[in-house]
């Protein structure tokens, strides 16, 4: 079972994916959690570059975000599924669709195919979607802000309209949530929706 969480900048993404890789653990499940862009020797060392690097080109931004997904697919994803392991990973997919895509105009069919040749086509089985405006998320800011965390409300709007978007393409896999909702309510749907689908 393949599950990724996605959202806007502080939309609880990385708080809940936590309580369920928690909780799944403590009820005895193989699990394993990663992050994208990240975990891999190459998805670390790019994500540096990715999110404080000086004059980075759209085109390069795409390429080292896939290329950090390409990396946690073959050395982590592929081998745990095949393991029988539930995946829980914060982002994936979705958010190179969302932020390059819908936030920086790149056509997004060609994202499509870039992105399958990357993850060898594999896609989530669920996917959470933490939804609220930027307006709700900047509140959450602190001071720590990178390249994306400092781009226009516009660029925010787009990404976070994207989002949704791409969730209307897909009904069956995405589930919207939202993020103002109190952290174990949240928890207790995403967990529902978790063991419902794995049984
Ligand atoms: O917040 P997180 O740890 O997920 O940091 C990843 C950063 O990279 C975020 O600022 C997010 O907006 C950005 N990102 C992006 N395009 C992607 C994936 C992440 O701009 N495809
Ligand atoms: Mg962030």
């Amino acid at each position: 079972l393949f599950i990724t969480f996605e959202g806007i900048e502080k939309c609880g993404k990385t708080t809940q994916s936590k309580l369920l890789y928690d909780k799944l653990l403590s009820l005895g499940e193989k699990v394993v959690y990663l992050k994208d862009p990240g975990v891999t020797e190459v998805g670390e060392n790019f994500r540096n570059a990715l999110l404080y690097g000086k004059n980075i080109s759209v085109e390069t931004e795409v390429l080292l975000f896939l290329a950090c997904r390409a990396q946690l697919v073959n050395e982590h994803i592929f081998p745990a599924l095949k393991d029988d392991k539930i995946v829980i990973c914060d982002r994936f997919s979705d958010s190179t669709f969302a932020y390059q895509g819908y936030g920086r105009n790149v056509n997004l069919s060609f994202l499509k195919s870039l992105d399958k040749f990357a993850t060898k086509g594999i896609k989530p089985d669920i996917t959470f979607l933490f939804d609220f405006s930027f307006f709700e998320a900047k509140q959450r800011f602190l001071d720590s802000k990178d390249r994306m965390e400092t781009e226009s409300i516009e660029f925010h709007n787009r990404v976070r309209a994207g989002y949704l978007d791409l969730a209307s393409m897909e009904p069956d896999r995405f589930c919207i949530l939202y993020s103002k909702l109190n952290i174990e309510k949240l928890h207790e749907i995403v967990l529902k929706k978790v063991l419902e689908r794995k049984n």
